[in-house]
């Protein structure tokens, strides 16, 4: 491979987002002027639902001649095969995986694909997952008809229950006996007479699936106050177990064991005892480790230790509409998420009534007030949720969120996400790349596995060198020690251990480490954003890097789990300001520019590390989602990128968290996780259910005020679909075999209707990024590409669009716009079927016969405009 992304000089690959196209979001440090230079930094069972009798189903992943036959397995060994455990609860009945009355294109083991009359029969030899029943109205997608999306485009000027609400008292009382009722300030918790669309289908995440606990239960906008919450607050920076429940300790175990692949996220695991809240008391701590910081009162509000609320009982009215029409024509709205701490304007009910989110017990409270506080009623185990943030899932759970809902997890993040994988991954990247690439993580082994390699790497580097010892997926300085001796390295249990940066960047002489929120909303094409704020971390002792002091947590680990309990931690109390042992990015970059440190780079340069940190487990979460996720609208992840900087100001990665926690105990928390959150949900577009009427959605629309072109209110599933028509097949695999040179005009010089679908939404997510700054696509970002695995279809996609449209955005717009009017985008496969819950908006037409052009196998279909 011959891409050379130097790394910190002057051909790396520049990451400022100005130059990719995306407006002022970015956070730009331009005026440094350093007095200290900067030069010194250039450096199974076979699942029923998967019958191998399907046939013709196509999806668009780029590759699906090439995929289905490979690979079942990463390089790095066993983790591909998925434990059935969970889907297999028999607590659970199989209808909560296997969704009734849903389709079966989303697994695509056995799948035979149709291509000019020709059958590709795919293979897998991963299991699968157990679910056996499935309702026979499901999506007819067993033939694929030749249908004509595709779109030449003379635009191109700029080159460059029925869910029963479960509210009985007795039901509530049951879970949490000490906690009275609230009643639902809405209404009945009963079916709405605006109930027109019958809801069909029953969805639950399976048990195991879920993190949530296991009885039914709806909480209601004033319980958000925290009257029904066991296991309320959480300190920043941790994990929480609820031990109340079985499965999450399942879950600890098997991390402990090294065996499960799955959770290692903070806000994933941990070992937090269930403390019961909002009884009639008055101040009830609610977390061991934040008894000194917050606590929720007899109104269920999180308040300071003082009494002083940390939440106003009565938020602020938000300044936006509820719901923000796209850029393009028929293209639903999306709801708008405002802050944790206002108010929007309430839905007209019969809007309002489809608008539940999932209730998990690990659902960060800013989380709750975020969502309830914008239109959203949180239930648990509701069936017929829109949202939820819970815990990462076994990738075969992934199948039974439906097409209408968002999960905060892709599959298979925990290539990344736990300390054992991210180096396996990392590694064979740094092989094949280089450490010029690949050179951000510290040294690391994975014990016991690389223990002959770790003795002779000691025995070389002799007793002066430092070493840190993790667990392999925990979380919150949990058994981190570091090391100098072999006696003190343990042999017989399963750890990570790494070199230690033993010349961190001090401030006040004292080592930070900062958290990165990276927020990524797709895997085929990619997409990445990087936050533009975070948070610093200090130790709580001042640094010393004699030997003698290695075992003082205080001064080597900056984990706020471990500094709190340090009598010489001080809070702070000013978002604003440096001080205290936490501060924000922003801080930190205002503090390093007076010390003349160029902020600017050293971020382009986390950016950097950013992007090959997903790369390097990109493959596999996209077989896994392809394989596992019905719809391109579920899925997004925010992950906590843990960044050590060293004395030369070279940033190092410690470890990714796929469950950042967000739990937020103190201002400073919430000054830069309420706005994270908000903006965060308010990207990833959330639109209103499928399931009213058109009459409905036409009567609502004149309550919303939005012009011509937004002709539906709900979720329109064909935006998001994976089928593909032979004629987009065929452009994939052009595509993926042309030199760029080539794919940059050929790819967009014919845009087909799944191309605008693709293109539409990143350019919508785009202008709705707020702090987020998308660091990957950029116009500059395709070198990249060389560390993929392989050529994907949208990413070359994106290439070419940013090529010619980063610098002039209005022209994109004005191209897809030019399409959407005439609803080109919502042409697809007449395999496409609309589940009968799913109503279309009044534009709705799937695929007007007339809209279908004679096919020509060599060449992509040009309709008349
Ligand atoms: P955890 O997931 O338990 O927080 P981390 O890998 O983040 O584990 O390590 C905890 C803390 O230990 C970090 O915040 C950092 O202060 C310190 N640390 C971890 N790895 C290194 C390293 N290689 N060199 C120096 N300090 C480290």
């Amino acid at each position: 491979m011959s891409i050379n992304l130097c790394v910190w000089s002057s051909q790396r690959p520049p990451l400022n987002p100005l130059v990719g196209g995306q407006q002022e979001n970015t956070m730009k440090v331009s005026d440094a002027s350093p007095t200290r230079s900067p030069t010194n930094t250039t450096q199974q069972t076979i699942c029923k639902r998967h019958n191998p009798e399907n046939s013709g189903v196509v999806e668009s992943e780029n590759a699906p001649f090439l995929l289905h036959n490979k690979r079942q397995r990463t390089k790095s060994g066993s983790e591909s095969v998925e434990s059935l455990a969970a889907c297999q609860d028999s607590a659970i009945p199989p209808a909560d995986c296997c969704v009734k009355g849903e389709p079966t294109p989303l697994c695509e083991r056995n799948v035979r694909t149709r291509l000019d009359g020709q059958d590709i029969n795919t293979q897998s030899t991963e299991p699968s997952c157990s679910c056996t029943k499935w309702d026979s109205n499901s999506d007819n997608l067993s033939s694929l008809v030749t249908g004509d999306s595709m779109r030449s485009d003379s635009n191109r000027e700029c080159k460059k229950n029925s869910e029963t609400d479960l509210t009985e008292e007795s039901l509530l009382t049951g879970v949490f006996p000490s906690h009275r009722l609230i009643s639902n300030g809405n209404g009945s918790g009963g079916l709405s007479p605006h109930c027109a669309a019958t809801l069909e289908y029953v969805t639950q995440l399976p048990e195991g699936c879920s993190g949530g606990g296991s009885k039914a239960l709806v909480l209601h906008s004033s319980d958000l106050n925290g009257s029904c919450e066991p296991n309320e607050e959480l300190e920043d920076d941790d994990n929480y177990l609820d031990s109340s429940e079985e499965e999450e300790e399942e879950d600890e175990l098997t991390l402990t064991n090294n065996e499960d692949e799955e959770s290692c996220g903070e806000d994933d695991q941990s070992v937090i005892s269930c403390v019961t809240v909002g009884s009639t008391s008055s101040l009830h701590s609610v977390a061991s480790e934040i008894l000194n910081t917050i606590c929720i009162n007899e109104h269920g509000v999180a308040a300071n230790e003082d009494g002083s609320l940390l939440y106003t009982e009565t938020p602020a009215p938000s300044p936006l509409p509820s719901l923000s029409p796209s850029l393009f024509s028929h293209v639903p709205p999306s709801i708008n998420f405002c802050q944790y701490n206002e108010k929007t304007v309430e839905f007209p009910l019969v809007i309002g009534r489809l608008l539940k989110w999932r209730f998990t017990n690990i659902t960060p409270l800013i989380v709750r007030k975020t969502v309830s506080n914008s239109g959203f009623r949180i239930t648990k185990k509701t069936l017929q949720w829109c949202g939820t943030w819970g815990k990462h899932m076994k990738s075969p759970c992934f199948k039974a969120v439906r097409e209408f809902q968002k999960i905060n997890h892709f599959p298979g993040t925990f290539q990344i996400g736990r300390k054992d994988k991210l180096w396996k991954n990392f590694v064979r990247l740094q092989i094949k790349f280089g450490k010029e690439e690949f050179g951000f993580i510290p040294k690391t082994f994975v014990l016991p596995g690389d223990m002959k390699a770790f003795k002779a790497a000691f025995e070389k580097e002799g007793v002066k060198k430092k070493w840190i010892v993790k667990p392999p997926a925990s979380a919150r300085g949990a058994g981190i020690q570091v090391v100098h001796k072999w006696s003190q390295v343990p042999t017989d249990s399963p750890v990570v251990v790494q070199r230690y940066i033993s010349r961190p960047y001090l401030i006040n002489d004292t080592k930070f480490d900062i958290r990165i929120y990276v927020l990524v909303t797709s895997f085929h094409p990619l997409r990445i954003y990087l936050y533009q704020d975070g948070l610093v971390r200090f130790a709580s002792v001042q640094y010393n890097n004699a030997s003698t002091s290695l075992s003082d947590r205080y001064m080597h680990l900056t984990n706020y789990s471990v500094n709190k309990s340090s009598s010489s931690y001080t809070h702070n109390v000013d978002a604003g300001q440096c001080q205290g042992h936490k501060w924000t990015i922003k801080s930190l970059w205002g503090y390093l520019k007076t010390r003349g440190v160029d902020t600017s780079a050293l971020w382009s340069r986390i950016a950097d590390l950013v992007i090959k940190t997903v790369v390097s487990g990109e493959h596999d979460i996209v077989v896994r989602t392809r394989k596992n996720v019905r719809s391109r609208y579920s899925c997004q992840e925010l992950f906590g990128f843990d960044v050590i900087i060293d004395e030369r100001l070279r940033p190092w990665l410690l470890e990714v968290n796929i469950s950042p926690s967000l739990h937020s105990a103190s201002p400073l928390d919430h000054s830069v996780k309420g706005p994270l959150i908000a903006n965060l949900l308010n990207m990833v577009a959330f639109h209103i259910p499928d399931k009213l009427s058109q009459q409905q959605q036409m009567n609502l629309l004149g309550d919303f005020n939005f012009d011509e072109r937004v002709s539906g209110l709900c979720l329109d599933r064909r935006l998001y679909t994976r089928l593909l028509t032979p004629e987009e097949q065929l452009k994939h695999v052009q595509v993926n075999a042309m030199p760029r040179s080539q794919y940059l005009d050929f790819a967009i010089e014919t845009l087909t209707s799944d191309d605008v679908r693709h293109l539409l939404t990143a350019e919508d997510e785009l202008q709705r990024a707020g702090k987020f700054t998308r660091i990957f696509p950029t116009a500059e970002t395709h070198p990249y590409f060389g560390f993929l695995e392989k050529p994907r279809y949208y990413n070359r996609l994106m290439d070419a669009w940013e090529n010619a449209y980063a610098t002039c955005r209005e022209k994109a717009i004005e191209r897809l716009e030019s399409l959407c009017a005439e609803k080109f985008h919502l042409r697809v496969p007449p395999t496409f079927k609309m589940p009968k819950t799913a109503i279309l908006p009044p534009t709705g037409e799937v695929l007007p016969t007339d809209s279908v052009l004679p096919t020509d196998s060599s060449q992509p279909s040009v309709p008349a405009s």
